[in-house]
């Protein structure tokens, strides 16, 4: 019998018939293959949503492959590979037991490297102070006669080349160089509401460019090629693919049962064993199925589709939450990060779409140059974390409280 998560408790389900475990063909791979599904009671509603069931899946699919290892005198070793689909997606991430002990080593800065490169590229940094006038684009008169946008220490300007219609980039601090320990909330706050300034612009002037998203890539190994901590604005007439992707897969879930994935999704995590905290109107998660497992949290700003929605708390919410990651990963000794966050178009409030976050901590500054950007995630769009979830929440549930006290 199979069974779907209700929020009433478990049901029956036609729509799939029982699945037979696959012959064990290859002796080397253990047929453990069974589907694991979460149910929880949703604030007590009696199994609905709306008067409609409302289903969030968490699939597991646990293989093993036996070696014998090496490392233990060629002895029977047992590795685990946990398949686990994004309940909204379905798109998979295998969950490896041990890399990240594995590629630890690689996820650290060398400092001594590290700090000759802030000298050498603060020399030329179109993004220090001084520079910024001189050395950066900007608006033409027409959309904006200031040129750029200040907003505290932020300042909005265009890219140089870019990679949208509309690409812009707010310089988030004076500073050259930060910690992730220094990326304080005020700082993310100024950036956000520079961008939002600059978005409100653009709606006046072309109001068919209505896709807009914020990208953070933080030191070269996060893809940037600027050291100055900055944030880019992309707007675009058409979604990026994955924005693409959730929007529909979340007007698709939407129909089907009659209520947004995005709350259902928050209900099942609230205080569970994914959850991390929640934030002026922004709740915080580990995600089930990570989209690329370094280190990976979620947001989600709850009932809010698009950007402009978002008031100056929920704003707040998002800084103060990705100014406690990023100080949890500074603790855990990295230096690098990526964020995406993720709006529904800026013209219309969707009630299946909730503004989210992704962010992702990026291997260190060292000499050997290696990357957690190879061929599976790039080429063939698998995901892969590198520990459980679940773990990974506890230790920055664990951290936080240190932070705290
Ligand atoms: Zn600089």
């Amino acid at each position: 019998m199979y069974y779907r998560q209700s929020f009433g408790g478990f049901r029956k389900s036609s729509y799939r018939k029982k699945r037979k475990p696959p012959a064990n063909n290859n002796p080397r791979i253990l047929p453990l293959f069974f589907l694991c599904f979460v149910r929880k009671k949703i604030n007590g509603s009696g199994g609905h949503t709306n008067g409609v069931p409302s289903v969030i899946e968490f699939k597991k699919t646990v293989k093993q492959a036996r070696i014998r290892s090496p490392l233990k005198n060629f002895a029977e070793e047992t590795i685990m590979f946990e398949y686990r689909a994004d309940p909204l997606t379905g798109r998979n991430t295998t969950v490896i037991r041990g890399m990240l002990d594995y590629q630890g080593k690689f996820l650290v800065s060398d400092v001594e490297q590290l700090n000759s490169l802030v000298e050498k590229t603060r020399v030329s940094c179109p993004f220090c102070p001084e520079n910024v006038q001189s050395k950066t684009p900007m608006f033409t008169e027409d959309f904006l006669e200031e040129g750029r946008i200040r907003c505290g220490d932020a300042v909005v300007l265009p890219n140089l080349l870019g990679h949208a219609e509309q690409s812009m980039l707010a310089i988030l601090s004076k500073k050259h160089h930060l910690r992730l320990d220094e990326f304080t909330p005020n700082l993310l706050v100024d950036g956000f509401l520079g961008a939002v300034e600059y978005l409100k612009r653009l709606r006046e002037v072309d109001a068919s460019i209505r896709y807009p998203a914020f990208a953070f890539n933080y030191l070269p190994p996060a893809g940037s090629s600027i050291f100055h901590p900055h944030m880019q604005i992309l707007v675009r007439d058409r979604p990026f693919y994955l924005a693409d992707l959730m929007l529909q897969k979340s007007k698709a879930y939407y129909a089907a049962n009659g209520s947004s994935f995005w709350s259902d999704l928050l209900k099942a995590e609230k205080d569970g064993q994914r959850y991390l905290f929640g934030d002026s109107g922004v709740e915080w998660l580990v995600p089930f199925a990570p989209l690329r497992g370094l280190n990976e949290a979620q947001a989600v700003v709850a009932g809010k589709s698009n950007f402009l929605e978002l008031n100056n708390t929920e704003w707040r919410g998002l800084a103060d939450g990705i100014s406690k990651v990023l100080r949890f990963y500074h603790e855990q000794g990295y230096g690098s990060f990526n964020i995406v966050v993720a709006s529904g178009p800026m013209d219309e409030h969707l009630d299946y779409f909730d503004v989210n976050l992704r962010i992702i901590s990026r291997p260190g500054i060292q000499q050997w140059c290696f990357t957690d950007a190879w061929a599976a995630p790039y080429l063939l769009w698998d995901g892969e974390a590198v520990e459980d979830p679940e773990v990974l929440a506890k230790k920055v549930r664990a951290f936080l409280k240190t932070m705290q006290s």
